[in-house]
């Protein structure tokens, strides 16, 4: 029987424990305060980012919202962006993708300080990681961490197969891998003979983009398997880019499709901001 790895549980489990350390904080006089912006009111993003200030208001983090219109110019966004990494109060600064295609996001991500950088995107906070310094990490991904650690699933030595190369997450997701001294190998729409590379996985992560795409063929017995996808399939229930019902069999664990993943993303980018504390004076 596969372990159905609860990411639900795991990520109240991780902001329980955030909620204690915020509230020591506050009785030492430290305030956590992060920035959320947003440009137009895409439905979508609207959700995401709503998700996250009633995340910040559970853990006892201050947000401030800044709902800009979707007309705004770049130049605009860059002033307020620069007005917050000068804010002291201001620990982390998060700018809810995607932008209107007037606006340069590579440009966006590069303003934000690397020490307010709680998404992990500036290419400072990437570097970090891919050299092992100190920085902050990419949220699924390091969410994805989280989920195997607390399961118990040991990673060092294992054969680990990412498919998908994402900055936001295939990349960082190997990086954290090799990290963690898995033997890693990437995935992605150019790999010859996909089926044959994701069945040497032991653990195998999966951030395609394409519903169910992945099934009982491309699994070894016994592998773990982790589903970054989100999709919503014909009869508008959420799936992942894993064909959850016909690989469940052949794992020794898995992440569902909702409950998985998916939850894990926020808690971690509350953990970023948890442990952005200090960094903007030193
Ligand atoms: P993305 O930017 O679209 O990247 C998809 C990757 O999959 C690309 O690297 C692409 O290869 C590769 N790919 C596409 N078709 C393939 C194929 N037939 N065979 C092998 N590789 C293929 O997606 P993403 O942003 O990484 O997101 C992936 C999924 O995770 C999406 O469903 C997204 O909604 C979900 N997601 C979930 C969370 C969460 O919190 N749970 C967070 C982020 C994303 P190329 O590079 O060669 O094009």
């Amino acid at each position: 029987m596969a372990k159905i790895i609860d990411g639900k549980k795991i990520s109240a489990e991780i902001k329980e424990e955030l909620k204690v350390k915020v509230k020591e904080y506050k009785e030492k006089g430290i305030d956590i305060t992060l920035a959320v912006i947003q440009v137009g009111n895409d439905p979508a993003s609207s959700v995401y980012v709503n998700n996250k200030k009633k995340a910040c208001e559970f853990i006892g983090i201050r947000s401030l919202a800044y709902e800009l219109d979707e007309n705004i110019s770049e130049k605009e966004l860059l002033d307020i962006i620069e007005e917050l990494n000068n804010r002291e109060d201001v620990n982390g600064i998060l700018v809810q993708l995607p932008l209107p295609e007037h606006i340069n996001e590579d440009k966006v991500i590069e303003a934000i300080s690397p020490l307010k950088d709680v998404d992990g995107f500036h290419p400072m906070s990437v570097g970090a990681l891919s050299i092992g310094k100190k920085g902050f990490v990419s949220c699924t991904p390091a969410g994805i961490i989280e989920l195997l650690k607390r399961s118990d699933i040991d990673i060092a030595g294992k054969e680990c197969v990412v498919i998908g190369r994402s900055n936001i997450v295939g990349k960082p997701m190997a990086m954290l891998l090799l990290r963690e001294n898995g033997t890693v190998t990437v995935a992605h729409s150019r790999t010859k003979d996909l089926m044959e590379v994701a069945k040497r996985a032991d653990i195998l992560v999966v951030a395609i983009g394409k519903p169910k795409f992945i099934n009982a063929d491309y699994v070894k017995e016994g592998a773990v398997v982790i589903d970054v996808g989100i999709h919503r399939n014909e009869n508008n229930k959420l799936c992942g880019d894993v064909d959850y019902d016909s690989v469940v069999d052949k794992v020794s664990a898995i992440t569902p499709v909702p409950g998985g993943v998916g939850p894990m993303t926020i808690a971690m980018l509350m953990s970023n901001c948890v442990s952005s504390v200090g960094l903007v004076k030193e």
